[in-house]
């Protein structure tokens, strides 16, 4: 199978059954053309990950599809931008049928879930690797950053943490129980907090999604905005799973673990008490934000560091 007899027959259809109104010209010219708002800014972001770096030697393609996306989408989520379409450079070691069927159903899951056409992108042979480009949309002069936290603000994150960092120590359980099954979905099938997201534009003064461990992404969000906080470390929001199977090691992955892909957000605290439940909902209060830098952990001895700190591909372990 040739790369054009590739892209039609496993690409094509995706681009087809989630179009765009944005898109001008989707996939098969030699660009697409996206067509932004007056009122609206571009948000984009790209995202690659590496087989045996990012993710297991054989690990399954649906999965990978879906996970590559959703990282991707991630970052969208994070800045409040509506999901608009992405572009995919693949570089495969070879054409493996049955592996790129899986993959495609993985991704048109994925793209439909959330709301992003398929617009383009390349095919290359080599060490299998995926880029994915995500565009989205927020409206002029909008875009949640980093850089915005202020003293006295609570810190927030979503849902709860640790489950897909955890369920690495499960990939190989045969059969895994209940509980490690609930943390494997995590793991598999991320959720990116799109809709989450762009409620809370406006309405947060920082956002990051946590997809190296809480204390990586908000020590970012404390660096580019200047601040520190303290956290209750009683208050992390951890599922029963994970409670359950990790125990007194719980906390270090709600803390450390990465790939969860919630996010973690400050606001004013009257902001916080006038929030709309169905957005409340989804958020937890774990600190604060303070003017002395660093980051300091309350309410309860800090879990020994077992997992590496964050993910950091070029920084030497000591
Ligand atoms: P060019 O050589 O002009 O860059 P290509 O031959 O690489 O174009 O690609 C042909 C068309 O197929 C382009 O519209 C490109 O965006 C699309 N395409 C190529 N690979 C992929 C892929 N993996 N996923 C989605 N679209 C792809
Ligand atoms: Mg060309």
């Amino acid at each position: 199978m040739g790369e054009f007899e590739l892209i039609r027959q496993y690409f094509e259809p995706i681009a087809d059954s989630f179009p765009s109104a944005a898109l001008e010209l989707g996939l098969g010219d030699d660009c697409a053309i996206q067509r932004i708002p007056a009122d609206c800014d571009l948000v984009f972001s790209i995202d690659t990950v590496v087989e045996g770096i990012h993710f297991p030697k054989a690990y399954p393609a649906d999965h990978l599809a879906w996970r590559a996306l959703a990282a991707a989408a991630s970052d969208l989520a994070a800045m409040g931008a509506k999901p608009v379409c992405f572009t995919l450079a693949l570089t495969l070691p070879t054409v493996n049928e049955s592996w790129l069927k899986g993959f495609s159903r993985g991704l048109a899951d994925a793209a439909g879930t959330f709301g992003l056409s398929l617009a383009g992108g390349d095919t290359t042979r080599g060490p299998l690797t995926l880029s994915l480009q995500v565009h989205g949309t927020v409206p002029r002069g909008g875009g949640t950053r980093r850089s915005g936290a202020k003293v006295g603000d609570l810190v927030c994150v979503s849902g709860t943490l640790g489950d897909a960092g955890a369920a690495l120590d499960y990939l190989e359980a045969q059969p895994p129980s209940d509980d490690a099954k609930a943390l494997l979905r995590r793991y598999h099938r991320p959720c990116p907090r799109l809709e989450l997201g762009q409620a809370l534009a406006g309405i947060v003064t920082s956002a990051i999604d946590i997809s190296d461990g809480l204390l990586a992404d908000l020590g970012h969000v404390l660096d580019a905005s200047g601040m520190g906080a303290t956290l209750d470390l009683s208050t992390i929001p951890m599922s029963q799973a994970l409670r359950r199977l990790k125990g007194d090691q719980a906390l270090g992955y709600g803390l450390r673990a990465g790939d969860d892909y919630e996010l973690c957000v400050t606001l004013p605290r009257s902001r916080w008490a006038a929030l709309p439940e169905a957005i409340g909902k989804h958020l937890t209060v774990i600190g604060t934000i303070e003017a002395e830098a660093g980051l300091r952990l309350a309410g309860g001895p800090e879990p020994a560091d077992h997992l590496d700190t964050g993910f950091d591909h070029f920084r030497s372990k000591s």
